[in-house]
């Protein structure tokens, strides 16, 4: 069946009306799923096995039949396992039903049928009695609801009801306990996430500040957990403030209380600095006597031998509402807030109890400012990127005249405090804003600009002279970044604005940036092919039906589409130079034909075919450009430098050729790619 979805097509801004076949999101989420990563987990699986077994033997010891209960079952690997390790019968609860689907057809395939009922529901609405979905409580239960957060995906619901209504009191757990681990650090980096720092600009006039307005500044930001592969994040783009603690544990063979709370801990800096951060990580003790150990700690607190890579379990990061200055050996109080599904965190000098009492309700934060609606974190760190700044300062100076009557288009941009700046002032800045924000206008307020910026609420092809006080745009600006892209070329909104507004530019107009192009290399990734690569067999079980399911998934649409990552986290190496693949000239219209490209780039190392990687660069003026993606090939090893902003598109090839030898390698790889500029799409294809 069929149905039609409304949307905003992020490339070309217009609505459109999709046919959609109604499985459209079952194969997204598949595709899209951890399922593989967790398969590809060894560490996990194997102490979730390890646990398993002790559980049961602990059960039957008892002289007890074992009755496993396995919440969100996936696969059926722990139930599986549970089986295999002597369990009498397990009940494995799967909420999404292609999922329970496959489940039923692995357990089948795996031969354990008569040990494993697949119930395809919440846990929360499974019955126990003799007409119920159990027979009767269990008493061993056994889930991997986790998250980076821990609670994020609902375990604390999920085991409070569990305990109430579908185990044994003093069933045994696995994994038996989780413990939430926090470090205190400074770091100008991940501060830059959250805040606007001052921007500097060389004007003709002298140095200019652009400053942040004291909404920002004192907004706690937004509430989501910021999670990331710490382990990418080198030492010395943060300052340790405070030994690792423990902030608080969850023992799951005990009932479980979801309700909002806090923990709170004493901390004595191990060095004097600006409290910003809170690095957070947990491990789960699969048994109670804690011998059996999975932890995500970063790679400064744990044995390189421990490490395992995983994409499903990262670290989190979680910005203080403001930064704090501390003092080595002067005690402190961290304060860890949780409602059912999230944690946030706030820090204070040590003061007296009573009113430690009063302060300890900390609300969730909320951003005030907006500012944090308007860009996410990865786009605070661009915009207090001072080097990118520097390029676009450069390029303004080339391009503006003491006359010009200058647009941006760009979602929430400091373009035009720079152009203002830099124009010396008699630069009229029109500022087009398509999001319905309060944002940035105090900004402008707050750099005494709200005269002379004019922030106008229309979308391109609303735009009238009226608007633009009955002036030709002889300067067209943008960065492009608009808060609806994710993949890179969707940006290209920009062109079919510059497109829509034409009518209002001078005939002479300068636009900025000039063009676009498409960049493209073919990587081998360190880790990331793991994430889209076959399982096959998973501890001796067989889950190739998994694979199958996420091939088909993958294969739903007729052409396979790129997929955003922010390659800064996923450490790939080159084996190709990049190439140039498209450009998009922005000085012209958006044509009414395709732009396509066939051609081939040559391999130049050894390795393994992962996929390819593309990216934008953006030509600013004659001279100067930015990059989206590769800022260089780091050495002869192909390893590379990303930005540290910006997603890129990552296009995994479906089987990957592995060579020892450059001389058995195909020595190149042939591509099709083609913009369609009517959908704003880019397809194509990739033969090794
Ligand atoms: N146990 C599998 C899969 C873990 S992923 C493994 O370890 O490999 C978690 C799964 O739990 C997802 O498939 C999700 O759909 C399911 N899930 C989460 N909460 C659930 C709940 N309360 N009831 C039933 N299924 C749930």
């Amino acid at each position: 069946m069929k149905t039609f979805c409304g949307r905003a097509n992020p490339t070309t801004g217009s609505m459109e009306w999709i046919e959609e076949d109604e499985n459209y999101d079952y194969h997204q989420e598949i595709a899209r799923s951890r399922y593989a990563d967790m398969l590809h987990d060894k560490d996990r699986n194997v102490k979730y096995y390890q646990g398993i077994r002790a559980a049961v033997s602990r059960v039957k010891e008892r002289g007890e039949k074992a009755i496993v209960l396995d919440i969100g079952t996936g696969t059926g690997l722990l139930s599986m396992m549970a089986a295999s390790a002597g369990a009498d019968f397990c009940y494995a609860i799967e909420v999404f039903k292609p999922m329970a689907n496959a489940a039923v057809k692995i357990v089948e395939k795996n031969g354990f049928c008569d040990k494993i009922k697949v119930i395809n529901k919440h846990s929360t609405e499974v019955t126990v009695g003799p007409d119920g979905d159990m027979q009767c409580r269990a008493n061993i239960l056994v889930t991997e609801l986790f998250d980076t957060e821990l609670i994020g995906e609902g375990a604390l619901p999920t085991y409070e009801h569990a305990h109430r209504y579908l185990v044994q009191e003093g069933c045994e757990a696995v994994p038996h306990r989780a413990t939430v681990y926090v470090q205190l650090v400074e770091s100008k980096r991940m501060w830059s996430w959250n805040k606007l720092f001052p921007v500097h600009v060389e004007a003709e006039d002298g140095e200019k500040i652009i400053v942040s307005p004291s909404e920002v500044e004192d907004c706690p930001g937004v509430p989501s957990v910021c999670d990331i592969q710490l382990n990418q994040m080198p030492s010395s783009d943060f300052t340790i403030l405070s030994d690792v603690v423990t902030m608080f544990s969850v023992d799951f063979s005990k009932p479980v209380r979801s309700a909002s709370t806090y923990y709170r801990v004493q901390l004595e800096p191990v060095k004097s600095g600006k409290a910003q951060i809170v690095l957070s990580w947990w491990d789960i003790d699969m048994d109670p006597s804690g011998m059996i150990n999975c932890t995500m700690a970063p790679y400064w607190v744990k044995s390189s031998s421990a490490f395992q890579w995983r994409d499903h379990w990262m670290q989190c990061v979680y910005f203080l509402p403001n930064e704090e200055p501390v003092l080595q050996g002067e005690k402190v109080y961290l304060t860890a807030c949780r409602d059912e599904y999230s944690v946030w965190y706030k820090l204070q000098k040590a003061r007296g109890e009573e009113e430690d009492k009063a302060d300890v309700r900390v609300e969730s934060p909320v951003c005030r400012c907006q500012a944090h609606l308007l860009w996410n974190r990865p786009r605070f760190g661009e915009l207090n990127d001072q080097n990118r700044t520097r390029q676009y300062i450069k390029s303004l100076m080339k391009v503006l005249k003491t006359d010009s009557v200058c647009l941006c288009i760009s979602d929430g941009s400091l373009l035009p405090v720079l152009a203002h700046y830099l124009g010396a002032k008699q630069v009229q800045c029109f500022f087009l804003q398509r999001v319905p924000l309060y944002f940035p206008s105090p900004f402008f307020k707050a750099n005494h600009l709200e005269d002379k910026i004019k922030i106008i609420e229309a979308r391109p092809e609303l735009l009238t002279s009226s608007h633009l006080g009955d002036k030709k745009i002889s300067v067209l600006v943008g960065e492009p970044f608009f808060t609806t892209s994710l993949l890179p070329w969707h940006n290209l909104y920009f062109w079919y604005a510059r497109t829509a507004v034409t009518s209002h530019l001078t005939s002479d107009v300068t636009v900025l940036p000039q063009s676009a192009c498409l960049h493209m290399m073919i990587v081998e990734f360190q880790d990331l092919w793991r994430i889209r690569s076959p399982c096959g067999t998973c501890e001796g079980f067989d889950v190739q039906t998994m694979d199958d399911m996420i091939k088909n998934s993958l294969n739903f649409r007729e052409s396979k589409e790129a997929e955003p990552h922010p390659l800064w986290e996923y450490p790939c190496k080159s084996l190709s130079d990049p190439q140039e693949v498209l450009t998009f000239d922005f000085r012209k219209t958006v044509p009414q034909h395709c732009l396509s490209t066939e051609g081939s780039v040559n391999l130049l190392r050894k390795g393994k075919s992962h996929g390819a990687v593309l990216w934008m660069e953006y030509h600013l003026a004659a001279d100067v450009s930015v990059s989206t993606g590769l800022m260089q090939i780091s050495n002869e090893k192909g390893n590379c430098e990303r930005n540290p902003h910006c997603k890129q598109a990552v296009y995994f090839f479906s089987s990957v050729i592995e060579s020892e030898a450059l001389s058995h390698l195909p020595s190149a790889v042939t591509y099709a790619i083609n913009f369609n500029t009517k959908t704003g799409e880019i397809a194509m294809d990739f033969k090794l």
